[in-house]
């Protein structure tokens, strides 16, 4: 196989690193599933699902059927799988057979799994998501007692694997208000289970940040996506974690991934000329610069044109003009004896330098998830130490 123009590493000891640190602060009494959707965050599901597993993960969270394809794929046969969003009607026989688990967010849903399950006489796993108030998916309290009563007639066919929900703006304490509201009404639908004996096996409602700063959300399922990476959901959560544990900083969780191409082409620029497309870029005095072989095609942001950099030989090359669709340049004046094929860090560590995600959505708006989740599917992923 040729060489792709970038490569992502994923370190298997920041992985273990941060899992570790989530464990302990949630609890052994709460089940972990990784949310995996959107290739892991940018991470790659195929590198990535067996990585986690390494470290004791057994549940796996993704938005779509074809996400849970990818997972099954590359998975354990005891781990589980569940799709939190949109399985097609056509697709639901494979589920049941695989025994993926899966949301049911409306009353249809529920009749057409029932009635699914009992032709193909296999148990459905779903997990039954309640509306609490971020208006996006999930049973409406009108309907709710009329799920419970198809629930209780198709018990011999439905596995009731969870009661769920989703809080719309954890990781913003300004959002509390809103927060605690879904809480309380949660807690309403679980009050109506009991009444009426159709016990799920688990409540889950927390993401990263609930799981991290609302304690009595974790009950015995949590759903970390963005935390299991190595980021914190947001500033809130982080310095109410340090308040909490009455710290200075935490360096408990840390980024995965490494990003890295190589020096394509080294070439000398006399002043007064200009680099790349337009005049975005004109050299002051003579430069040197490296080439290098991506673009915003690649995932790298159009936003870092004359803004962002890059590390050769373990110091700070920013770049020059503007990023094409699968070139750009960086001045390298001051960097002696680079050379065609030297590494070259995009994100990640060399030398004593270090470029951080957080250094590329600062410039850019983009959120952190936003900007790793659009790295294409196609750069290889790859597992380090
Ligand atoms: C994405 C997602 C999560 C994970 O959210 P993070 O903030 O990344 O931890 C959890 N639950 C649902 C339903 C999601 O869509």
């Amino acid at each position: 196989m040729v060489r792709h123009s970038s490569r992502i590493e994923l370190s298997q000891s920041s992985l273990k690193g941060n899992i570790n640190f989530l464990r302990k602060k949630i609890g052994s009494d709460t089940r972990v599933s990784l949310v995996v959707k959107a290739n892991a965050y940018g991470h790659g599901i195929s590198a990535y699902v067996p990585m986690a597993e390494k470290c004791g993960i057994d549940h796996f969270s993704v938005a779509s059927s074809h996400e849970a394809e990818m997972v099954l794929k590359v998975c354990k046969p005891e781990t589980r799988i569940m799709i939190m969003g949109i399985l097609y009607e056509e697709d639901l026989e494979w589920a049941i057979n695989h025994g993926i688990e899966f949301y049911v967010y409306n009353l249809q849903r529920l009749e057409s799994v029932c009635k699914l399950a009992r032709n193909l006489d296999h148990k459905a796993r779903i997990h039954l998501e309640v509306e609490t108030g971020a208006n996006r998916t999930g049973v409406a309290k009108k309907e709710f007692s009329k799920c419970l009563t198809m629930l209780k007639k198709c018990r011999d066919f439905i596995e009731l694997e969870g009661l769920c929900t989703h809080f719309a703006g954890a990781e913003t304490f300004a959002n509390d208000f809103k927060i605690q509201k879904q809480f309380h009404r949660f807690k309403e639908y679980y009050a109506s289970c009991k009444k009426r004996g159709v016990m799920p096996k688990m409540r889950h409602l927390a993401s990263s940040a609930a799981a991290l700063s609302f304690a009595k959300s974790r009950f015995e399922m949590v759903r970390i996506g963005v935390a299991q990476y190595g980021f914190w959901p947001s500033p809130d959560v982080y310095y109410h974690h340090l308040n909490e544990t009455n710290k200075r900083s935490e360096k408990g969780l840390r980024r995965i991934f490494s990003w890295k191409t190589d020096v394509m082409d080294v070439r000398f620029v006399d002043e007064g000329e200009f680099i790349g497309y337009g005049t975005a870029y004109q050299a002051l005095r003579n430069m040197k610069v490296a080439v290098l072989p991506l673009g915003y095609s690649n995932g790298y942001p159009r936003g870092l044109s004359n803004r962002g950099q890059v590390l050769i030989r373990g110091k700070k090359a920013p770049i020059t003009g503007l990023i094409n669709m699968n070139l750009f340049m960086v001045d390298i004046t001051h960097i002696p004896g680079v050379e065609v094929g030297d590494e070259v860090v995009l994100i990640g560590r060399q030398g004593n330098n270090q470029i951080g995600v957080a250094s590329f959505t600062q410039t850019t708006q983009l959120r952190n998830q936003e900007m790793m989740s659009r790295l294409p599917a196609a750069i290889p992923r790859v597992a380090v130490r």
